[in-house]
């Protein structure tokens, strides 16, 4: 037995259809997939890998890729994904950590990496997305054959490394159950089917990209075209072979802001789903005016990997995340007493059940601290459940602006500023203040054409807005600094206007 092997991996070998599409219309057949993986695992396991071995990678996203991750999975292997955009001195840090048997790196990378990898005894291998490179060539020379490790239900399948905006970056455990749970609770939720065809444009670094798309996928016998990055032109030619598409919300904007995204050119289209960061109501209303599809809004993190999700069927509605995942319980939480909150009020969301990951790698105090003893996970997001039972995400707590000893929620703050006219989006932070302790500053990215002012805000909010949650400041932005997966860099934000209240 080895689950996500036996679920995901071994019903490849009797697929001679198509499993991945690439970009230029050739294909990837389940059988050879089988393969592929069957002599990586080989290529591993010469190495010297042993089960529970972590097997590091950092390489462009190609089929070669995925079955780096489905070898991993059949040779007992810690897949350990790495984004394609951390520096030598960052992945200095994760193979120090994670103490990897094999690294895998793009050709370019490699100079650079290999006195690291060789002063910690790491065999290093090259992949690029042209599929070539050492490990391809080592793999082509090993046997197909290979016999499946056998694993139990939690031992652990991935480490993923939180993005770490404050402090260092922790490794969350995923085991075997973690996934595969959380991927059958998905099939479901969305009725994902054999027939399904994937347009998968996310990286497969993250757990939305790798485990969301890609082993719903897998586990139901479907397809994905499978796109090196996102990239619109592309995306518009290939949807007419898709059933449904996974996005972070910037896909979807971008989407909008062309004008080749019609209701005809998506009519066959069974299903757009966003998660990583918040889909603003907006876009979600401005899809639907120009496609007819609402949105399907989920949320999850690394270490719980999906949580809560809007209804297939029913109203998906727009700024929620919908409701818990079969099998999974969510609370919302005062931060401090940890009590429940009466139903309507913001708390701290926590999740306990077959999801949750089994602790960050080597960090058990870490681990303990955000646990509650009866195995609530406690998340750090902010978020309130309606009269309807819709979850709400309200922002991340340390994102919190506490100004004059009063709570502002930038959520809050931010979806105010969004509705005004000439707003495209904007993103609300707090910054040392001498009176209040934090001081509300507002960033703002204006519409093209728009000459919106600072004042301008400030008297369309003040009839609005408490006193206390107006911004005292207000800057514009071309546009707001973003990560990979689309979430806004606070962090960056905050350091950028850290002295604005500092008194001369
Ligand atoms: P990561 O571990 O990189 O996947 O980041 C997880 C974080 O992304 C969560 O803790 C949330 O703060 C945020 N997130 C994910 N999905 C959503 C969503 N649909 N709405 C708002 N925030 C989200």
């Amino acid at each position: 037995m080895n689950p996500l092997a036996d679920a995901l991996v071994v019903p490849l070998q009797a697929r001679g259809d198509a499993v991945l599409i690439r970009p230029d219309g050739s294909e990837m057949p389940g059988d050879a997939l089988y393969r592929l993986s069957g002599r990586i695992a080989n290529v591993l396991v010469e190495a010297g890998l042993q089960p529970g071995d972590r097997v590091a990678m950092q390489a462009e996203k190609s089929p070669e890729a995925l079955a780096l991750y489905l070898a991993c999975l059949r040779a007992g292997a810690l897949f350990l994904p790495l984004n394609t955009a951390y520096t030598i001195a960052e992945l200095d840090y994760f193979l120090g950590d994670a103490e990897p048997r094999v690294a895998v790196c793009t050709p370019v990378a490699e100079a650079e990496l290999r006195p690291v990898a060789e002063a910690r005894g790491i065999t290093l291998l090259t992949l690029d997305g042209a599929a070539t490179g050492t490990l391809v060539e080592r793999a082509a020379e090993m046997p197909e054959d290979f016999a499946t490790v056998t694993r139990r239900a939690d031992d652990l399948a991935a480490i993923l490394y939180t993005s770490g905006t404050t402090g260092r970056s922790k490794g969350a455990m995923l085991s075997h159950d973690n996934l595969l749970s959380n991927a059958d609770a998905l099939v479901r939720t969305w009725r994902f089917a054999a027939a399904d065809t994937l347009l998968h444009a996310l990286p497969i670094f993250h757990a939305h990209g790798l485990f969301v798309a890609t082993n719903v996928l897998l586990r139901v016998g479907g397809r994905m075209i499978f796109l090196p990055k996102f990239d619109v032109d592309t995306v518009l030619a290939q949807l007419p072979r898709a059933t449904a598409m996974m996005g972070v919300p910037t896909f979807y904007t971008r989407l909008l802001g062309d004008a080749r995204l019609t209701r005809e050119a998506t009519a066959h289209m069974r299903l757009f789903i966003s998660g990583s960061a918040p889909l603003l109501a907006e876009t979600h209303r401005a899809f639907e005016a120009r496609t007819g599809h609402r949105i399907l809004e989920r949320y999850g993190m690394s270490e719980t990997t999906m949580s809560t999700s809007n209804p297939y069927d029913g109203d998906r509605r727009a700024g929620t995340v919908g409701f818990p995942l079969p099998g999974v319980e969510v609370r919302i939480v005062d931060a401090e007493s940890g009590v429940e909150v009466p139903r309507g009020e913001i708390g701290i969301l926590e999740v306990r059940g077959p999801n949750v990951f089994k602790g960050y790698w080597r960090m058990p105090e870490k681990t303990a601290d955000e646990f509650r003893e009866d195995g609530f996970f406690v998340t750090g997001d902010m978020a309130r459940v309606d009269a309807d039972g819709y979850i709400t995400i309200v922002g991340r707590a340390k994102d919190l602006v506490i100004s004059g000893g009063y709570n502002v929620y930038p959520k809050e703050v931010e979806g105010e500023i969004d509705g005004l006219e000439g707003v495209a989006e904007s993103a609300v932070i707090g910054v040392p203040h001498p009176d209040f302790g934090e001081g509300v500053v507002a960033i703002v990215v204006r519409e093209p054409g728009s000459a919106l002012q600072a004042e301008g805000i400030q008297s369309s909010l003040r009839d609005r807005l408490a006193k206390f949650k107006q911004p005292k400041a207000i800057f514009f932005m071309g546009e707001l600094p973003r990560n990979t997966m689309g979430k806004v860099q606070k962090n960056t934000l905050r350091e950028m206007f850290d002295d604005v209240f500092a008194e001369p």
